[in-house]
C-alpha cells in the first residue's frame, strides 16, 4: 500500500521529479525573499542552437551543443548517481521483502495480532493496533537504508543542503502523515475484507484508486505545506506572464505560490495541481533564482499541460488498473501461502505483511509499465508546454539544470525500464525539433 502512495505522490511532484528530486549545486540558493529577487541570470544559448536567418537549423547538432555545455566530470558524476539509484530500488525492494518474510516466518506477525486481540475486543480496531506496530517495526528496520539513501548519499553527491536535524524533523512529519493515511487505508481495507467474500481484489483495486484520488486532491493544500512554506508571488514582472499563460489555457488561477525548497535542496520545479477548490500553481524558489524567465515559463507551460489534460485523473485511473492486476495476483498468491504462516483468512490482520510482500513484488515487476505510463504523460506535457509557452531554449535550459542529478542520455532499454520522464537528451531534442519547425528560414 505504501508503495502505491509513493508512486502516485511522486507523480504529483512536478516536472523536476525523476527517480530522486534533488538538484546539484555547490552553493545553496539564497533564501531571502526569492519571490522578489528579480529576474535570474541570463542563460547562454550555445551557438549551434541559435537560429539565424538564411541558415538551416539542425536539431540534432543543437541538442549535442546543449549537451556539450555540461562539463565531463559533472556528467560522469550525475550518471553514477542516477545509475546507483537503479540498484537502490532493488535493495529497497529486497529489504522490504526480507522484513515481511521475517515477520511472517518468525511467527511475530501472528503474535502481534494476538496482542491486538488482547488489547481491544473491538474487531474493527484490531487492524489499527496491528498496523501501528507494523509501521514502527518497518520504519525502524528500514531506517538505516533510508538515512543512507536520502541523507548521506545526497550529501556525498553534493545534492542536498539540509542539515541532519532539519531532515530528521521532516522524516518525523512524514511518518505522522504516513501513520494517519496508512491508518485510514488499513482500517478501510480490513473493514472491506471482513465484509466481502470472494473477489475482494476487485474492491481493493477500486478502493485504492479512490483513495489515491483523495490523497492527490488534498496533497497540495494539506500535505505539502507541512514541509514547506508557501507564499503568494507578488512580483508582477514574474507573476503576470505566468497568469497570462494560465488564462490563455483556461486555467482558473488567480495567484502563483512560491515555496522555500531552497532550505532542502537546489531542485528546480513547479506544480499545477489540485481539484475542487484546491487548484493552485506553485513553484520552488529555486526555479526563480536559478532559471531565466524563459525557462520559468517553459516549466510552467509543462505543468499547465498536466492540468489541462487532466493527467492526474488519467494517471490515477491507469495506475488503478495496474493495482487491480496486482491485487488479483496478490489474492491468488495469498490463498496459496497463508496457511504456512498461520494466517486464518484474508481478513486476519496478521496477513498484512503477506499482502504487502505480494503487492510490492507485483509493483516491482511492473516498474517498467508504471514508468512508461508516467513517461508517456510527461512527454505529452512537454509537447503542450512547448506549444503553450513557445520557449524551446527555456525548456532546454531546464533540462540542462535537471541533468545535475540525472543521466542525460540513457540507452533505449534503460530509458524504458527506469525513466519516469523522457531523458534530458530526448527533451532537448524535442525542444530543438520544435524550434526548427517554428523558425522562419
Ligand atoms: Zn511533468
Amino acid at each position: 500500500m505504501t508503495l502505491a502512495f509513493v508512486v502516485v505522490l511522486s507523480l504529483l511532484l512536478p516536472f523536476a521529479r525523476a527517480a530522486d528530486p534533488k538538484n546539484e549545486s555547490p552553493t545553496p540558493a539564497p533564501t531571502s525573499n526569492p519571490a522578489s529577487a528579480g529576474p535570474a541570470p541570463a542563460f547562454v544559448i550555445p551557438p549551434a542552437a541559435q537560429a539565424a536567418a538564411g541558415k538551416p537549423f539542425d536539431p540534432i547538432a543543437a541538442t549535442d551543443a546543449y549537451l556539450a555545455t555540461i562539463p565531463a566530470d559533472q556528467r560522469a558524476k550525475s550518471d553514477a548517481y542516477f545509475e546507483g539509484g537503479y540498484w537502490l530500488r532493488l535493495w529497497g525492494f529486497l529489504l522490504s521483502a526480507a522484513i515481511s518474510l521475517g515477520l511472517l516466518a518468525s511467527g511475530l506477525s501472528v503474535r502481534i495480532r494476538r496482542l491486538a486481540e488482547r488489547l481491544t475486543r473491538f474487531r474493527w480496531l484490531q487492524p489499527l493496533v496491528y498496523g501501528a506496530c507494523y509501521l514502527v517495526i518497518v520504519t525502524a528496520l528500514t531506517f538505516p537504508l533510508t538515512i543512507y539513501e536520502d541523507f548521506y548519499r545526497e550529501h556525498a553527491y553534493g545534492l542536498m543542503v539540509e542539515p541532519l536535524g532539519q531532515w530528521l524533523g521532516e522524516q518525523a512529519i512524514g511518518l505522522l502523515v504516513n501513520a494517519v493515511l496508512g491508518g485510514i487505508a488499513v482500517f478501510l481495507l480490513y473493514l472491506m475484507l471482513r465484509k466481502v467474500r470472494g473477489a475482494w481484489w476487485l474492491w481493493a483495486g477500486a478502493g485504492t484508486t479512490l483513495f489515491l484520488l483523495f490523497v492527490v486532491t488534498i496533497a497540495p493544500v494539506f500535505i505539502s505545506p507541512l514541509f514547506n512554506r508557501y507564499k503568494v508571488l507578488d512580483d508582477p514582472a514574474v507573476r503576470e506572464p505566468i497568469l497570462s499563460l494560465a488564462r490563455a489555457n483556461r486555467i482558473p488561477a488567480e495567484n502563483v505560490y512560491v515555496f522555500d525548497e531552497s532550505k532542502q535542496s537546489n531542485r528546480i520545479s513547479a506544480n499545477v495541481s489540485g481539484a475542487l477548490g484546491t487548484m493552485r500553481i506553485s513553484m520552488t524558489d529555486n526555479l526563480l533564482t536559478r532559471c531565466s524567465p524563459g525557462a520559468v515559463r517553459a516549466v510552467l507551460g509543462h505543468e499547465m499541460g498536466h492540468y489541462v489534460m487532466n493527467h492526474v485523473y488519467k494517471l490515477v485511473l491507469m495506475l488503478g488498473i495496474v493495482f487491480l492486476i496486482s491485487f488479483a495476483a496478490t489474492a491468488w498468491g495469498f490463498e496459496r501461502l497463508r496457511t504456512r504462516f498461520g494466517i486464518e483468512s484474508i481478513s486476519d490482520p496478521a496477513g498484512l505483511p503477506l499482502i504487502v510482500l505480494l503487492m510490492s513484488s507485483c509493483v516491482f515487476v511492473l516498474t517498467p509499465v508504471i514508468n512508461t505510463i508516467i513517461r508517456m504523460h510527461e512527454a505529452e506535457a512537454d509537447a503542450f508546454g512547448l506549444n503553450a509557452a513557445r520557449e524551446p531554449d527555456g525548456m532546454a535550459e531546464a533540462a540542462i539544470k535537471l541533468a545535475e542529478y540525472r543521466k542525460m542520455k540513457p540507452g533505449p532499454w534503460e530509458e524504458f525500464i527506469f525513466y519516469d520522464h523522457p531523458s534530458g537528451y530526448d527533451r532537448i531534442l524535442r525542444s530543438m525539433t520544435w524550434k526548427a519547425e517554428n523558425t522562419a528560414h
